[in-house]
């Protein structure tokens, strides 16, 4: 509720709280803080004037690698106030985003750092061993079979530095077996641990007893049983744990290191010497709201990484162990920020309500005429009270309407001139809200009919409630006066961002018949993109890689537009020439198509196929 009283734009959209720096906003524009400072603005009318409509994905590597480096520097920084002596090392886990305008520049931005990738499935495996620089970690999670497992040597002998993490002794059993079978490199083995303490979170899953993953106490024994009776205990390098992803507080965490630590000085005592690295998982939490006092995590990446450093120092100077090198699996905090979606306003559902539409007579009744000078005399000294008169004017009015005493166009003059009065007050009224106006912002909302797909887009705000930074790419000079739900151009009613008043959003009054408006989505980068389903055949949006040279100079590269219309039905195994020769069938059997028609209609059709399936029609003459 603050928001509306706030007159910096930097405070409104909550960019302290959610941006990381990585944003600024001058000259009423969101900028890059990098280089030169582009604006998101200015970018997307570059898109735009080269054809390409629709919504955008707009990819920032350099904010890829600047959360990698803080992840290393503050794992250096804490290693160094504490006296530790292991090592910090670190892999990004493929699921959170595999494409490839997101992979390639990061491994090629990170070539100086020990890091390397995650994968989980055969697939990414794949994808693990051609972009990860040699010698840097690949971890392998998840279930595997035998042929996983094959790869995983073939891996260890190009060179790879992999890991494949045990999540049951069945897996240990098949490395045993391919060990026999293929012989030396044997690929490092990870143990998962099955923790007792609890995951948290909306998608925590991951940790705890009944956990998808992981070994309990008496398989470790067994583990380490098996490992000795094969002569493996020596690949045995890590022991694994991911308490489940967006941590809000530190304390499972913590308890989990505590566990774990535990289970790592054992483990060595009973004879695993190379057992070197805790691998902590993910779960670093990224901050998505954009108002004070609804944080998304109690705790900063300094506290983070001090506690996860402290603790690990305190259990092996108890326990009498080498101090283990600490392994992260950070997905969601390294790719969320590197991706915007920018997405045109197509329409406002309310502005019906503008001066223009009145439709005063020469005589109106008298209280559509007190109304009339009500709107054209509000000043902030009497807004309140105009506002009251206003409303009290409205219940007189509807009721001398049922009644039978004013006609359809006096309520139409009483419905618009209240509405604009409204909008005035609030204007005027800004400064010092109270529950009356709170009341009346929710009820008083603009809905925005917004060029994208939720599903396809944002499908955690769909499936999970989770909500991300919007704002929108200039005019922010001005203040935004209206309380907005935006629409997606689905035809389903889940394709909402309603208007919620504990945490609201205000956009600017636009004529989008007259001038552009665009709303940018932030922290997008994570998950979102494979994630994102075709509902209503909605593909991904076109995206473009944005990157700076050393002279802060920026180019917009790797354009990929979206999928036409017709490769998403490809996509779905339709026969694509099947459906064209059906459509020409049907356009030359039809009796209400002229002769000298057919040729235009069909080319015509043929260029809605070729296209994508946004809207790209805006009111207002783009020529
Ligand atoms: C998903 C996953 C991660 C990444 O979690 P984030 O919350 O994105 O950091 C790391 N490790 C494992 C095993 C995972 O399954």
């Amino acid at each position: 509720m603050e928001s509306i009283g706030l007159s910096d734009p930097a405070k409104i959209y909550g960019i302290d709280i959610w941006g990381e720096n990585n944003f600024i906003v001058e000259d009423g524009v969101v900028k890059i803080k990098h280089g030169c400072r582009p604006s998101l603005f200015e970018i997307t009318k570059k898109m735009r004037e080269n054809g390409f409509k629709g919504p955008l994905l707009l990819r920032f590597p350099h904010l890829a690698e600047k959360s990698v480096r803080r992840l290393f520097s503050h794992f250096e920084r804490a290693k160094k106030e504490f006296g530790y002596s292991g090592k910090f090392k670190a892999v990004f886990p493929l699921k959170v985003n595999q494409l490839p305008g997101f992979v390639i520049p990061l491994m090629e931005a990170t070539q100086d750092l020990d890091y390397g990738l995650e994968a989980g499935s055969k697939g990414e495996l794949i994808l693990a061993m051609a972009y990860t620089n040699i010698g840097k970690p690949i971890t392998v999670n998840g279930f595997k079979d035998r042929e996983m497992i094959s790869i995983g040597f073939l891996a260890a002998k190009m060179g790879h530095n992999i890991t494949l993490t045990i999540e049951g002794i069945n897996e240990l059993e098949l490395i045993i077996k391919e060990a026999a079978r293929l012989g030396t490199p044997v690929p490092k083995i990870g143990l998962r641990i099955r923790l007792h303490t609890g995951g948290i979170g909306i998608w925590a899953k991951s940790g705890g007893y009944s956990s998808k993953f992981g070994l309990t106490s008496t398989e470790l024994l067994e583990a380490m049983d098996l490992l000795k009776k094969h002569g493996l205990t020596d690949r045995l390098s890590m022991i694994h744990f991911h308490i489940g992803s967006q941590m809000n507080h530190i304390s499972p965490l913590k308890k989990a290191i505590r566990e774990a630590g535990n289970i790592y000085a054992e483990l060595r005592k009973m004879g695993a010497d190379n057992l070197r690295a805790i691998n902590i998982g993910g779960g670093l939490a990224v901050e998505y709201s954009q108002h004070e006092g609804r944080s998304s995590r109690n705790y900063t990446i300094e506290e983070f990484t001090n506690d996860v450093v402290f603790l690990l120092k305190e259990i092996s100077e108890s326990k009498g162990v080498r101090e283990p090198t600490i392994f992260t699996e950070s997905g969601r905090f390294v790719a969320a920020a590197h991706a915007v979606l920018v997405a045109p306003v197509l329409e406002l559902f309310s502005q019906e309500y503008s001066e223009k539409i009145l439709r005063l007579k020469e005589q109106n009744p008298p209280l559509v005429q007190e109304l009339y000078d009500l709107y054209t005399t509000i000043t902030a000294k009497n807004a309140r009270e105009y506002l009251h008169d206003a409303l009290d004017h409205m219940e007189s009015l509807l009721t001398l309407f049922d009644l039978g005493y004013i006609d359809l166009t006096d309520r139409a003059n009483t419905e618009t001139l209240v509405h604009l009065i409204i909008k005035k007050a609030l204007v005027l009224l800004r400064e010092k809200p109270s529950k009356e106006i709170r009341d009346i912002l929710d009820r008083v909302q603009e809905h925005y009919l917004v060029n994208f797909s939720i599903f396809q887009s944002l499908p955690d705000y769909w499936g999970l409630g989770q909500t991300f930074p919007v704002m929108p790419l200039d005019r922010l000079q001005k203040r935004p006066t209206r309380s907005a739900s935006l629409w997606d151009i689905t035809c389903d009613s889940d394709g909402e961002i309603a208007f919620d008043i504990d945490t609201p959003l205000y956009l600017h009054d636009v004529d989008v018949e007259r001038e552009e408006y665009f709303l940018g989505f932030f922290n997008v980068g994570a998950y979102q993109e494979v994630l994102g389903m075709r509902h209503n055949l909605f593909t991904h949006p076109t995206e473009a890689t944005i990157r700076f040279d050393e002279n802060g100079e920026y180019t917009i590269e790797n354009i990929l537009e979206a999928q036409n219309i017709l490769d998403v039905l490809d996509d779905f195994d339709y026969d694509t020439r099947e459906i064209e020769r059906r459509i020409r069938e049907q356009i030359e059997k039809s009796a209400t198509i002229k002769d000298d028609e057919r040729k235009e209609i069909l080319g015509e059709l043929y260029l809605y196929l070729s296209e994508n399936g946004y809207l790209r029609t805006i009111n207002f003459d783009e020529s």
